[in-house]
């Protein structure tokens, strides 16, 4: 009889057995505040003209894997540069994990993993994307403030190398903006030996971008979703880059890799982009409101956001998460994703009942 113990030894790579699963907790009956969704869905009569549209999509054809009637209207929607293109991942997630595998070693001879670098904190999917693709995660720790360490960033490129470095703008966990000069001279200073993944996943609610920056950089790389605007459930993100480059990316990317449902629901939100365009106003509204109200607390810090989200610090996040939980709202503690972030807590700005009950439930916390 086979061991299965044995058996996952013998295959599964160590480090693959060695971490967690991405750990999402089960939110039903909660306010969910923890995941950076939009509050608000479509309105019912889109909802109507959307499920017409979606009977009617073939799903018994695969979809044509060149995307064309998708990808021209998030080009001409979306701000995308005149002679750009854009490639579609099924998330962002996936296209960070496409560009992970595809990046070279320094070494010609081979003798070092391929690096990729981000700032740290950053999203998780960036180092865990770079170990599962067998590549080395440098993490170079911001300021205290959330500002970029530029020095530290540039004599780590110097020291690794890196293949890849991902920039968050603006950065998850924190929300702030990184300062574009900065993040100008790491782009120049990898130039043609690294590529600059500039992750704009909050561009919604930011509203700065990096997008007309690409003709002057060959090796930027500009990379967005629609999960942030509204459209988390359909899983749908993109890049651009210049064309030689965006090309190497393409042969990895899975033929199909967007479904039909979501190809179709995509170039219907493309019409309507003016609805979701309101909704994240009005959370940017909301934002300025609940980052207010959290200012006027006791012993509460909040740090600037550009984003859909607020980071702060509490003089204790293990309780407020707690009790917080207790009165069915979830937020994220990020006490233990780096020292940077003792205490803190990241909450998703949401409707007004709902970042109210937030409020209410934070104060009696503290
Ligand atoms: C949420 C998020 C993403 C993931 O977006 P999906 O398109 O839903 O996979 C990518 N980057 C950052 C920085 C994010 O916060």
């Amino acid at each position: 009889m086979t061991d299965i113990a044995k058996l996952i030894e013998n295959t599964i790579r160590a480090d693959v057995r060695a971490v967690g699963g991405y750990h999402v907790p089960d939110s039903v009956g909660y306010v969910k505040l923890d995941a950076m969704e939009n509050p608000y869905q479509l309105p019912d009569d889109l909802r109507t003209q959307l499920g017409a549209r979606l009977a009617d999509a073939a799903l018994n054809r695969y979809p044509v894997p060149s995307y064309r009637t998708l990808k021209d209207a998030i080009c001409a929607k979306l701000g995308i540069p005149a002679g750009y293109d854009v490639l579609l991942g099924n998330g962002s997630d996936e296209l960070i994990t496409i560009l992970a595998t595809t990046i070279a070693r320094q070494e010609r001879d081979g003798s070092k993993r391929a690096v990729v670098m981000a700032p740290v904190p950053a999203f998780v999917m960036f180092s865990r994307s770079a170990q599962f693709a067998g590549a080395d995660f440098v993490g170079v720790p911001i300021k205290p403030d959330f500002s970029l360490d530029l020095p530290a960033m540039l004599a780590a490129i110097d020291e690794h190398k890196p293949s890849l470095v991902f920039l968050a703008y603006p950065n998850n966990p924190t929300g702030n903006l990184y300062d574009a000069a900065d993040m100008e001279a790491i782009i120049n200073a990898l130039g043609e030996s690294g590529v600059v993944v500039v992750d704009e996943a909050y561009q919604p609610f930011a509203k700065v971008s990096f997008m007309d920056r690409l003709p002057q950089h060959p090796n930027l790389v500009v990379m967005r979703t629609l999960s942030k605007l509204g459209l988390a459930g359909i899983r749908l993100g993109y890049m651009t880059a210049a064309a030689p480059l965006l090309a190497e990316f393409e042969k990895v990317r899975p033929p199909y890799n967007v479904n039909i449902l979501t190809q179709v629901a995509a170039e219907f939100a493309l019409e309507h982009l003016d609805v979701l365009d309101r909704q994240a106003e009005l959370l940017n509204v909301e934002r300025t409101r609940l980052a207010a109200e959290l200012a006027g607390l006791p012993g509460v810090e909040v740090f600037p956001s550009a984003a859909n989200f607020i980071a702060l610090r509490v003089p204790d996040a293990e309780r407020a998460c707690k009790l917080l939980h207790g009165e069915k709202v979830l937020i994220k503690n990020l006490s233990k994703m780096h020292t940077l972030l003792a205490n803190c807590i990241r909450v998703t700005v949401s409707t007004p009942q709902e970042n109210d009950q937030f409020l209410t439930a934070l104060k009696a916390s503290l």
